[in-house]
């Protein structure tokens, strides 16, 4: 059976990596996956939310199914987790050393895995522009455990392992440091352009919980204030953390190698859990909304059997489950709700299919604005259940998201085979999204609409992880 290797970025969009067309970001160890390997195209996160996302593709189902369905510490209380297989116990059953290194925040949900507990290596900023925090400390750690791990190995077991990265999530914590009006700090470098869809001047036809995401997301409400050079800055700093996190995949690769585990006879998979809104409509970070950049993620696969090149089509993080099982010659459990992509991994086609679907729920316990998405090959139709709100977008004529068509007579039908596609997913896997209770804090959304305009509290941060 052949090795697997998974590597896990936290927050990365997929037109944050060269192999995806980037033209800023320096990643030549991500790279070196990607050079012949295969980069799907169009793969979508569950949910954009580090918990939810990872409860949902460890157990191959919906953040509904698994009821993590938040970052609250109450989603990771004993019995809120169905009693699904989880991938862990598939392939350690199957006869592999299972082992994890790194971010978990995985509510129960890594069961099957060894995972090296998480620690903290300080470290110093190398510019004092991006200065570093916990998500880069615990980096340090899980890059320097898992390659000690990896060079003392003995197991003759086929090795799954896992290095699960905290950056470039680093940047949230960016956002924090440069909060509100300020001359950003020159690191020396050159500043990214900002992306064509900075702008966002139809915020008014949106649901109201994307009119006001400044107001449940304390990064958003943040950058209240900001210029555009001050998103253009945000873009380097999310750049510099991502190559932190790059430096390491290369550490690990290389750790790897000296011991013989290589594209030969390894399975070596890159992936994020969710993406980052990476400057669009004036948007930080992530939350609320199922815009390309927030759900979109990256995943690429290399190894024996796996073709080269770039597949176009839809696949969702929950296809990695099946995937892996199928690449292994293991029998996946019943009720996984991806499909197998081998096909394409080795030069043919994505598995066809209507549609792939993310979840909002809330972040922090508060039931705000619950919102779900349909993503079939040309649209993208989304619906949020404190005002009805939709959105649908035609991503062949408008892939930057900029005209929502869902007030548009002439874009009727569509939409109503959107809706029709949302209800039958909602039946098919039992999700009681329209019948959801929301709340919004009453000292909320007392500004004009902008994310600019934002004044007032935003949804408090509890001190934990996310
Ligand atoms: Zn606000």
């Amino acid at each position: 059976m052949k090795n697997i290797v998974v590597f896990i970025m936290d927050q990365t969009a997929w037109r944050a990596l060269p192999a995806y067309g980037n033209t800023y970001a320096k990643t030549p160890n991500i790279d070196r996956i990607a050079e012949g390997g295969m980069c799907i195209d169009g793969c979508y996160s569950t949910c954009p939310l580090c918990q939810p996302s990872r409860a949902s593709f460890w157990t191959g189902r919906y953040p509904h199914e698994t009821r993590v369905v938040s970052n609250s510490a109450r989603c990771r209380e004993k019995g809120v987790l169905p009693d699904f297989p989880t991938m862990g116990e598939v392939f350690s059953a199957a006869g592999y050393e299972t082992v994890h290194f790194g971010k978990t925040h995985d509510a129960g949900t890594l069961r099957g895995f060894y995972c090296e507990p998480e620690k903290e290596i300080v470290s110093e900023p190398e510019n004092p522009a991006y200065p570093q925090n916990r998500d880069t400390f615990r980096d340090n750690y899980t890059f320097r455990a898992a390659c000690d791990w990896i060079r003392q190995r003995q197991d003759e077991r086929p090795l799954f392992l896992v290095a699960d990265i905290v950056n470039p999530h680093n940047i949230c914590g960016w956002v924090g440091e440069n909060q509100g009006v300020h001359r950003g700090m020159d690191s020396g470098e050159p500043l990214p352009p900002l992306p064509e869809n900075f702008d966002f001047p139809d915020i008014a036809g949106q649901p109201r919980a994307i009119q006001y995401v400044c107001c449940t997301n304390i990064r958003q409400s943040q950058t209240a204030g900001w210029t555009p050079d001050n998103f253009r800055e945000y873009l380097r700093a999310y750049y510099h953390f991502l190559s932190l996190a790059d430096r390491g995949i290369g550490q690990v690769l290389d750790a790897l190698e000296e011991r013989g585990v290589h594209a030969g006879n390894t399975l070596f998979v890159m992936m994020s859990d969710h993406g980052d809104s990476m400057g669009a409509r004036g948007r930080v970070t992530k939350q609320v909304d199922f815009y390309e950049e927030t759900m979109r993620v990256p995943m690429i696969f290399k190894g024996p059997g796996i073709g080269a090149g770039r597949r176009e089509g839809i696949a969702s993080l929950l296809d990695l489950f099946p995937t892996l099982c199928s690449q292994a010659g293991i029998g996946a459990p019943e009720g996984l709700r991806g499909r197998d992509i081998s096909a394409a991994l080795s030069g043919g086609e994505l598995p066809g299919r209507d549609y792939v679907a993310g979840e909002w729920h809330t972040e922090w316990g508060y039931t705000v604005s619950p919102g779900r998405m349909i993503r079939t090959g040309r649209y993208k139709y989304t619906r949020y259940i404190e005002d009805g709100g939709e959105q649908l977008f035609d991503l062949e004529m408008d892939p930057l998201e900029q005209n929502n068509l869902a007030g548009e007579p002439e874009s009727a039908s569509v939409l109503e085979g959107m809706r029709d596609l949302l209800k039958r997913h909602l039946e098919e896997t039992g999700d009681s999204f329209e019948t959801l209770k929301w709340a919004a804090d009453s000292r909320w959304r007392s500004h004009p609409v902008g994310y600019q305009n934002h004044r007032g509290i935003a949804a408090p941060m509890t001190g934990e992880e996310h």
